[in-house]
């Protein structure tokens, strides 16, 4: 019909947006996602024979309320479509910094924070016309907490107050594309996996949600308990010597439907078996918007954040036994088969 090839040159520009990045060491030909195309509810109303876009609505519900009566219809158009593959190699770059344990043997042992440095760039533009994404929660908020703990360590350190074991501060690149750059590294350890105490990982320390717009002195926890009691007492004992939060584990669970245990850096430890706490402040409107800028971050909220991260990672170096994966659960569901 009339406007067809109009649409279809317009879309151009949109076909193959379902490609994405993965890591090339781990890059399957068979899992190349495959280009897709769109029309117009107008367009798709002609295509499909119906006279008016609410006739179309229709039908789509219909055949949503009736999916086993569904019938395919055989259309007057055809679609021709030529598939080009284009491959770009992409560089990016993890960032790590070691601070050594104070302890002879311990050291050999390591605490791995994370947070990730990258964010979605340049996209589509909101309605002020701004297509800069800031990423300021997400995760500049994370990547600051990260710093400030290291530059705090290396200061007591100084003093003679370091960690017995040691430290890893890991800014990781590509998590918005898939936690590529925490897969990597959990692929290609600096320090082995085995010796890896724990991982803290930050993503989202900077603000407050709607549920807590009146204490403000809350975080999210996801992991600790429902993977190890011990990693899970460390943290209460770091929280009440220290800034004393709301401890939510409103998302802490492995039935969760937003799956939060899985979806940032911690988890390409956790799936190694690698006990993690991942501190999250929730979502809120200007989560990946042009929006999520600095001026909307609660310092106070970050710096107690930042404190607990601290704490919390200094018991876990300096404790004697480092904490098991003893959840029952968690190793049912998440680490059988690996
Ligand atoms: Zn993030």
């Amino acid at each position: 019909p009339e406007g067809f090839i109009q649409n279809a040159q317009q879309s151009q520009s949109r076909l193959g947006a379902g490609g994405r990045l993965s890591l090339s060491y781990l890059r399957d030909n068979d899992q190349i996602t495959p280009a897709w195309n769109s029309v117009n509810p107008e367009l798709a109303a002609k295509l499909l024979g119906q006279d008016s876009v609410s006739e179309l609505v229709e039908l789509s519900e219909e055949i949503k309320t009736n999916a086993s009566g569904f019938k395919p219809i055989e259309l007057e158009y055809a679609l021709s479509h030529d598939v080009s593959v284009n491959e770009n190699t992409v560089k990016a770059s993890n960032i790590a910094a070691f601070l050594e344990g104070s302890d002879p043997l311990l050291k050999n042992e390591v605490v791995v924070l994370s947070a990730h440095h990258d964010h979605v760039g340049i996209g589509r533009p909101d309605s002020t016309g701004d297509a800069i994404y800031n990423g300021a929660d997400d995760d500049g908020s994370g990547t600051v907490g990260l710093l400030n703990t290291a530059q705090a360590m290396l200061v007591a350190k100084k003093a003679g107050a370091g960690p017995k074991r040691s430290v890893l501060f890991l800014h990781v690149s590509g998590e918005e594309e898939g936690l590529l750059g925490s897969r990597y590294y959990s692929d290609h350890p600096i320090y082995p996996i085995e010796n890896t105490v724990a991982n803290i990982n930050v993503d989202m320390i900077g603000r407050v949600d709607k549920e807590h717009e009146e204490n403000k002195d809350y975080i999210y926890v996801i992991g600790g308990e429902i993977i190890s009691s011990g990693l899970d007492s460390l943290l209460r004992s770091a929280n009440e010597a220290t800034v004393n939060l709301d401890l939510s584990n409103r998302y802490n669970d492995l039935e969760d439907p937003n799956q939060f245990y899985r979806r940032s850096d911690h988890w390409n430890f956790g799936r190694l078996g690698v006990p993690f706490i991942f501190f999250f402040n929730g979502v809120h409107a200007d989560y990946h918007r042009p929006s999520d800028s600095i001026e909307k971050i609660e310092w106070e909220a970050l710096a107690k954040r930042t404190q607990l991260l601290y704490t919390t990672t200094a018991m876990i170096a300096n404790t004697e036994n480092r904490p098991e994966v003893d959840n029952r659960e968690f190793i049912e569901k998440t680490q059988e088969g690996n």
